[in-house]
């Protein structure tokens, strides 16, 4: 697929296509426009900012907030145990190895229950948002637009169609279909999402199940936002570190944000860091686009 090159916007070719605009995907796209990148981000609502509209609350990384100049109101938390002290600063770094972040933590197997444990209490830790996902979405919304980021709302992204090399992303606005072409396409969907987008045919054995905080309808989660099975974080959670012998030969698997296309990165919830409204998706595969060149 041939690649045009750099252009300024309403463009047939980008350095990044973002298939979303959730949070993460406008920090991915803020991050991107500011380093001088072309970037088109595609939301099928009428709204930016995705499920951090509905949630109440919000962290994130004092570095986040300050890169993009947010105008946000963080509250600094005390760090809740040993475990999160070690792995907070790593957040926003490529991936430690299991091994390195063990060897800072005595009571490993009492802090190590579960990836969703861990993950709720890495959150609490981190800053609290005043104003919480919705003033977390106006500001990044905002911060892409002013970097030069291109915004399209109730653009539903049908297909992509990708290589290592480079990829094509085809859309609609309701009335007409358009195609664009990317050096890389960050998925701020859902991993299965992905996946039929990519053309891979809907598997129900694997598709995500719902099974946390049910004080709001998981159907009416999956019809709002497209998060498969109502899944808040689209996907079980892993852990925020590598396995000690994961291969961790580019900057997309040593971000945790790879896909098994070089040119299609993972930047919402799906990413090994992602989950919950912080952000941190969207930096590390923000990071992972600028390592790659
Ligand atoms: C009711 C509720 C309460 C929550 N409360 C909290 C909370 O208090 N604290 C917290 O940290 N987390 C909370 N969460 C979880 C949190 O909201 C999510 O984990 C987070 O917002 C995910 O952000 P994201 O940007 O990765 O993805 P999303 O917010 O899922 O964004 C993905 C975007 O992609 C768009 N999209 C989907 N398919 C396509 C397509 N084909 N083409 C174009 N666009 C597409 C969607 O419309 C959406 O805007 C809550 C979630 C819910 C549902």
């Amino acid at each position: 697929m041939p690649y045009v090159g750099s252009v300024t916007s309403a463009s047939s070719s980008y350095d990044v296509v973002v298939v979303g605009g959730g949070h993460n995907g406008l920090a991915a796209a803020a991050y991107l426009a500011r380093a001088g990148r072309s970037v088109l981000v595609l939301e099928r609502l009428e709204r930016t900012g995705g499920a951090a509209r509905w949630s109440p609350d919000a962290a994130l990384p004092e570095v986040v907030a300050a890169d993009l100049g947010l105008d946000l109101r963080l509250q600094p938390r005390p760090v809740t145990d040993e475990l999160a002290r070690a792995v907070l600063p790593t957040l926003v770094r490529p991936l430690p190895l299991e091994r390195e972040v063990r060897a800072q933590v005595p009571a490993w197997d009492e802090l190590t229950t579960s990836p969703l444990d861990l993950h709720v209490r890495l959150r609490a830790s981190l800053p609290a948002v005043t104003g919480g996902g919705d003033a977390v979405a106006d500001a990044l919304d905002a911060a892409a637009r002013a970097a030069g980021a291109e915004i399209r709302t109730a653009a539903g992204v049908s297909g992509i169609r990708a290589d290592d090399a480079d990829a094509e992303v085809t859309w609609h606005d309701g009335a007409t279909s358009r195609t664009v072409g990317a050096r890389h396409v960050l998925a701020n969907v859902a991993p299965w999402v992905l996946a039929i987008l990519l053309g891979e045919p809907e598997d129900p054995a694997t598709k995500p199940h719902w099974e946390g905080d049910t004080g709001v309808d998981p159907a009416e989660v999956e019809r709002e936002f497209a998060m498969p099975g109502g899944h808040w974080y689209h996907g079980e959670l892993d852990w925020p570190w590598a396995p000690n012998r994961a291969r961790l030969d580019t900057p997309a698997q040593r971000w945790g944000v790879h896909t098994d296309v070089a040119s299609v990165l993972v930047c919402g919830s799906g990413a090994r860091r992602g989950g919950g409204v912080t952000a941190l998706g969207g930096h590390n595969a923000a990071q992972a686009v600028l390592a790659r060149g």
